[in-house]
């Protein structure tokens, strides 16, 4: 038993001495007892579900808190340099069992909810996704996270704290339906509240110009509507090492409870009403991946973040080093998450200059110096540009900034490169055709030391064709950092069989040191732990067909060839493909050609932006094809087709350590890493895919022998550009011709005539930016390929091994390693023991 915790002064006078808080399952029992009894007030005989996890949640949460304050009074009194993370999106799933994990509490805990006959496994069930993102940038940014802390680095997470995350996703008559996701509606367990570090953010207004005591010209930002950031912080635990850094989340509310100028004239009303406008920029996450939509309120939402965050640095360097801002790139570092927090270069700027009195070029060093870029596209539809008018309507200091920046870097290019106007022209950060708008991917490589790509062959492109400009004017500013996953989620946490496999056969060194994968190799030759390797791939196909069942209806048949493509829904993945190649499988079917058959069972799933018609197309289209198919008596035991539900971090957890086939296959040259890839490669499903993205790196590691490769490469499909001819392509393949036909004759839509020919005019289209007739060939070759391995298990289970083995460099830790020697610089600062 626990003795009565007994706060008594230590040294220094305030702080309090608390004894550390229990790590074995009575501790935790006894912990989870109070909360529940006493500060929820529920008793046992009414529980109530969300009070269950609650409570466990503060349970861990205390465990975290006394480590969080030791990390940040190491990083404190190191003085050691920081990172700031700056992202719009934070994709973090649930944290309990991320806690369990790195506190080592498992055990524990699953003993202590045993005792008050509670299933920890349920428990767990009962969190919701904190889903703050919409899917591969977000979710890399919460990796990259658990990767810093777990390497004792001093990253700090700068976030939007959205009251209403990603929607669910839900299906009604074949088609995707949004609801709001009100994730906080029972509390947030993990967050503290600091409104002692509120910030004031302004929009609108002017700038007023005046002479200082200096006798110099200064600006200020006046007449603005202000709204107030207040900080919400998130633990992020590292990995059984003491060390708890910060994710810290900012909400908007209002300046004031009541504005007392419209109280007296009487707008009691109005007074309150703006207190709602004022909470509006945190209130919902922008839904488009990939996609910019140009939308006031996300300029809002972008400039909030930026603000709010350098101000919180800023503050805590004055409380420091006074107005003294000599050393200042010396000990912070800014990475920009895609441009989405570009706002803060100009930011940065006007509180250098205005707010602490800095000139331009001292100003200029320290902003250029501490910033840093990643991009995440090549889709010029996601290139942010936002109209000048509205940027000087909201932010007209801001713009003013970026203006001189402009006018500045136009003289650098103009030095170099003497009357090359059209090169002015195209370099410019202001484009000047038509409405004149900001570049935001220029103004983020103007005013960084670095920007990098996330993917070898995507940091390529970046120099070749984006950025080539930049790239001839500063090469040595540019950069490649291949994206990565943290293995303690997506192996250890998620696949618990598997990882215990591994220890047994390896150690179990590999979760923090993924390179290790590697001894994995010689195992592949044993038949013995192919066996418990298979078996381990069929338990966690068990599982996932259950969850199949239960949210498709769909029966799926564990011997059969697990085949999965999970990731948003967008023209450039080319979940088409995949269609059309399962349409073929029944075709085939239909056509009695199965001998030798393989037994597969398809699943996609995703969410579609909710404005993206296309993209919500073919969801319908799956489901079309799902029902014709898995109602077919020809195809039972053959084939079956599912589309997933609300996909999210949650579902990833149980669908990766149960694919067997990892479907990648956007047109090359689209995709700019992936890193659903990366999840499925470390359990031991085999990729069939394009040269695109992190696969070319993915292929490299495990071998060409252990990668179903097919399509066009990203020349050819450039090549192709004015060249296309779906029309002859279709017209030359028989089945493709088949298949084409079943979509137009309104096979999948017979009581929705014409519902799919947008889909058939897209495919034959000239135009078609994907290409993907001209990859259909190629990709049924490969998927025969695929077939015909998976019918051999040894093979098949080798190849999963060896996929397993070559994962290591695809550990976010890796790429994390990566930024801080190239980048950020930063030294291990391990937390105090006490
Ligand atoms: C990993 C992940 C993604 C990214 O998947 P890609 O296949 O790289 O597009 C998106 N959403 C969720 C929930 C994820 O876990």
């Amino acid at each position: 038993m626990n003795t009565v915790n007994k706060p008594f002064l230590a040294k220094h006078p305030g702080t309090m001495k608390i004894p550390p808080l229990g790590m074995n399952a009575i501790g935790v029992e006894e912990d989870f007892c109070r909360y529940f009894n006493h500060t929820l007030g529920w008793e046992k005989a009414s529980v109530s579900s969300h009070h269950v996890y609650s409570s466990c949640a503060l349970v861990l949460r205390d465990r975290l808190v006394e480590r969080w304050r030791r990390t940040q009074r190491a990083y404190d009194e190191s003085d050691c340099k920081q990172a700031y993370y700056l992202s719009l999106e934070f994709l973090m799933g649930r944290a309990l069992g991320n806690a369990l994990l790195n506190l080592d509490l498992e055990g524990a805990s699953a003993e202590a909810m045993r005792n008050l006959g509670l299933d920890l496994e349920e428990v767990q069930e009962l969190e919701s996704d904190a889903g703050l993102g919409n899917g591969g940038l977000g979710r890399l940014a919460a990796c990259f996270l658990d990767s810093c802390a777990t390497l004792q680095l001093p990253v700090t997470g700068y976030g939007i704290r959205y009251e209403y995350g990603m929607f669910r996703q839900k299906l009604e008559h074949g088609r995707q339906m949004e609801e709001p996701d009100h994730w906080l509606r029972n509390g947030n367990p993990w967050e503290i509240e600091r409104p002692e570090f509120a910030v004031n953010i302004q929009f609108g207004g002017r700038s007023d110009f005046y002479t200082g005591s200096d006798g110099g010209l200064h600006a200020r930002w006046v007449d603005t509507q202000d709204v107030v950031a207040v900080p919400y912080d998130m633990p992020i635990p590292g990995y059984r090492n003491g060390t708890v850094n910060t994710l810290r989340l900012w909400k908007a509310t209002a300046t004031e409870e009541f504005n007392l100028d419209e109280f007296n004239a009487g707008s009691y009303t109005e007074a309150v009403a703006a207190k709602n406008a004022a909470e509006h920029i945190t209130m919902v996450l922008y839904p488009n991946d990939a996609s910019e939509n140009g939308k006031e309120l996300r300029l809002r939402q972008q400039y909030f973040l930026a603000s709010a965050s350098l101000q919180d640095v800023l503050r805590q360097w004055v409380n420091k080093n006074g107005n003294d801002f000599t050393g200042f790139a010396e000990k912070n570092c800014f990475q920009l998450n895609d441009t989405h927090p570009t706002c803060a270069v100009p930011e940065l700027m006007r509180l250098l200059m205005d707010e602490h009195g800095l000139g331009w070029d001292e100003a200029w060093d320290i902003t250029s110096n501490t910033m840093a870029y990643t991009n995440h596209t090549l889709l010029p539809e996601a290139l942010e540009r936002w109209p000048v008018h509205m940027f000087g309507r909201l932010l007209p200091r801001l713009l003013e900034i970026i203006y001189e920046i402009n006018a500045r870097f136009m003289e650098e290019v103009s030095s170099r490169w003497p009357g090359d106007t059209e090169r002015e022209r195209r370099m410019s950060i202001v484009e000047e055709c038509g409405v004149p708008q900001i570049r935001m991917a220029y103004l983020a490589v103007v005013a960084s030391h670095s920007v990098n790509g996330v993917a070898a062959l995507h940091s390529k492109l970046l120099q070749q064709h984006l950025f080539h400009d930049f790239f001839e004017l500063w090469p040595a500013r540019f950069n490649n950092k291949t994206n990565g996953v943290t293995p303690r989620r997506w192996m250890a946490s998620s696949n618990p069989l598997l990882s215990a496999l591994i220890d047994q056969s390896i150690g179990d060194a590999w979760r923090t040191d993924l390179s290790r994968l590697t001894a994995l190799r010689e195992f592949a030759d044993d038949k013995k732990f192919r066996a418990e390797w298979y078996k381990v791939k069929q338990a966690n196909k068990q599982k996932l067909a259950e969850m199949v069942a239960k949210d498709c209806g769909v029966e799926f048949d564990t011997s059969a060839l697990f085949d999965v493509q999970v990731k948003r829904i967008h023209e450039y993945k080319r979940q088409l493909l995949n269609v059309l190649h399962v349409i073929h499988l029944y075709d085939r079917i239909k056509s009695g050609d199965i001998a030798d058959w393989t037994p597969r069972c398809v699943l996609i799933g995703g969410k579609a932006a909710p404005g993206y018609i296309m993209a919500k197309r073919i969801i319908r289209l799956v489901i079309a094809v799902a029902d014709v198919v898995n109602h077919d008596p020809a195809t039972k035991g053959l084939l079956r087709l599912a589309f997933l539900p609300d996909y999210r971090v949650s579902a990833m957890e149980v669908i990766c350590p149960a694919a067997d086939l990892s479907e990648q296959i956007s047109t090359a040259g689209k995709e700019a890493s992936g890193t659903g890839n990366m999840k499925f490669m470390m359990n031991g499903a085999i990729t069939v895919g394009t040269l695109d993205g992190a696969n070319i790196e993915i292929r490299e590691e495990v071998g060409a022998e252990s990668f179903f490769l097919f399509g066009l490469t990203a020349e050819q499909v450039e090549a192709a550009h004015g060249h296309y001819d779906p029309a002859a392509i279709v017209a030359s393949d028989k089945e493709l011709a088949r298949v084409m036909h079943l979509l137009e004759s309104g096979h999948f839509n017979l009581f929705e005539p014409g519902l799919f020919d947008p889909v058939v005019q897209a495919i034959m289209s000239p135009q078609d930016p994907w290409l993907t007739a001209a990859d259909f060939r190629s990709y049924v070759l490969a998927q025969q390929k695929v077939s015909a391995a998976y019918r051999d298990r040894e093979r098949w289970t080798r190849m999963s091994i060896l996929n397993t083995a070559a994962s290591g460099k695809f550990s976010s830790d890796r790429t994390i390693q990566d930024y801080n020697r190239d980048i950020w610089h930063l030294l291990q600062v391990p937390a105090h023991v006490e």
